[in-house]
């Protein structure tokens, strides 16, 4: 049968699509569209209220669907696991139900759903088989994606993380090293390690740190670049920032979420740790490694959020000048201990701020970008420019977009680029000797 999974959330969703995918094509079934499509599994995210609701509606759209060809309807991931049994209830006409920890039974539950039997599983016993799928290389080119952990015991207070995801839990390091050696011998040279809490790898573990895995993986001949996220602040250790800078693989980039400047709201967030802790890890890092660059997530209007808790979030950005900004309005989750805090932010008051504060990262990030203009950077080319069939367009170290001309057959290869112009959201560059650049 032909299957198509879509998707919703973050990297760790994209690759529990990879794996369910690779589940799919091990058991004979084949990938289609939603032309031909006898399987539609919708992949969920229900870390804001937007992304629940665009589920809800597309579930809608599907279930004409169900009704006009019989198509088989799967529901995965975050809402499967917040909403268990009672998504049957809201959505009686699916045929499985699977939460994150329970993607590795999709063939079952596909299988059970041809015989009109419905499938539903959730929760874990801390021993989660879906974490080991290693799936087949289904994205095209040279970057690849390991789960190296899931879950999160961190309970901030505004996060369902923990809820739907479950408690951390680690992967031995020898399975990580054996994977990213296959995908090493497979030609992949970009690899990106994911957890929800990736830097509290294999915490209280008898196994390799986090650093350790690092500097394993580092050693693996055919990785030219090495990544992770998502990173919390208060678990980057001085062994960690040593890394940065001497590791020859690992980027010149990190993604660190502050969510606040304020240390009123960050203990209302129950993010264990101050702006100055935070401030403290940045400046060793930038110590350690200059010219690092610094992305993060930030959430406007959270409950209680004064104008001067606002100032300092300005003020921290101000400081640390990152590249970008994942920035966000509040939104209450059921089950979370912030749903239930007084002081709402009218929503007019935090779209003003969210728009300020975009603003100001905008031009923040302008300015890093013109920066760049006359230096000369490492670029992974990924492929043809979508927008000319002369321009190629690749990334640097610190994950930044570069668009120059080019031969195609220097996709997927490592170039050194000139940078030339820095613009809003990317970069133009040249190869080194080009003739009238
Ligand atoms: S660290 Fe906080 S924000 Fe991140 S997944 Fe855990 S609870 Fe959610």
């Amino acid at each position: 049968m032909r299957f198509v999974i879509e998707n919703f959330g973050c990297q760790m969703n994209d690759h529990d699509m990879e794996k369910m995918g690779s589940v799919l094509i091990d058991h004979g079934h084949l990938p289609g569209s939603m032309d031909d499509a006898d399987i539609v599994i919708v992949n969920t995210c229900c870390i804001r209220e937007k992304a629940e609701q665009k589920f809800y509606s597309l579930m809608g759209r599907l279930q004409h669907l169900r009704r006009k060809k019989g198509t088989i309807l799967g529901v995965t991931g975050c809402i499967a696991e917040q909403e268990k049994e009672n998504i049957f209830e809201r959505l009686p006409f699916i045929d499985f139900s699977l939460g994150p920890s329970n993607i590795h039974r999709i063939a079952e539950a596909v299988e059970n759903a041809t015989g009109q039997v419905r499938t539903s599983a959730f929760g874990d016993d801390g021993r989660s088989p879906s974490l080991l799928i290693r799936p087949h290389n289904t994205r095209k080119g040279v970057k690849g994606y390991v789960t190296i952990m899931k879950g999160c015991n961190n309970f901030c207070s505004y996060c369902v993380v923990p809820y739907v995801r479950g408690r951390e839990e680690s992967r031995k390091s020898g399975d990580v090293l054996a994977e990213v050696r296959e995908m090493a011998e497979r030609g992949i040279v970009d690899v990106t390690l994911l957890g929800q809490n990736v830097n509290s790898y294999n915490n209280g573990n008898d196994d390799l740190s986090f650093p350790e895995l690092l500097s394993g993986i580092d050693a693996i001949p055919g990785i030219s670049r090495l990544r992770f996220v998502t990173s919390h602040p208060k678990d980057i250790s001085p062994e960690l920032i040593a890394c940065f800078g001497t590791l020859r693989t690992l980027c010149e980039s990190i993604h660190l979420p502050f969510q606040s400047g304020s240390d009123r709201i960050l203990a209302l967030m129950n993010r264990g740790y101050t702006s100055s802790e935070y401030l403290g890890k940045v400046e060793a890092l930038k110590d350690k490694c200059p010219g690092i660059s610094l992305t993060a997530d930030c959430i406007v209007g959270f409950p209680g959020e004064e104008d001067s808790d606002f100032e300092a979030t300005m003020e921290l950005m101000e400081t640390v000048r990152f590249d970008g900004i994942f920035s966000f309005i509040y939104s209450a989750r059921r089950s979370t201990a912030a749903a239930a805090l007084t002081g709402r932010v009218p929503p007019s008051v935090a779209h003003e701020r969210l728009s300020r504060l975009q603003k100001r990262q905008r031009a923040i990030t302008l300015d890093s970008n013109r920066a760049m203009e006359g230096t000369r950077a490492e670029v992974l080319v990924e492929g043809v420019s979508k927008n000319s069939p002369d321009e190629l367009t690749g990334r640097t170290r610190t994950g930044k977009i570069v668009n120059f001309r080019g031969d195609p057959g220097l996709v997927y290869k490592l170039v050194e680029v000139d940078i030339i112009k820095g613009y809003a959201n990317s970069l133009r560059g040249a190869l080194p000797d080009t003739p009238g650049r």
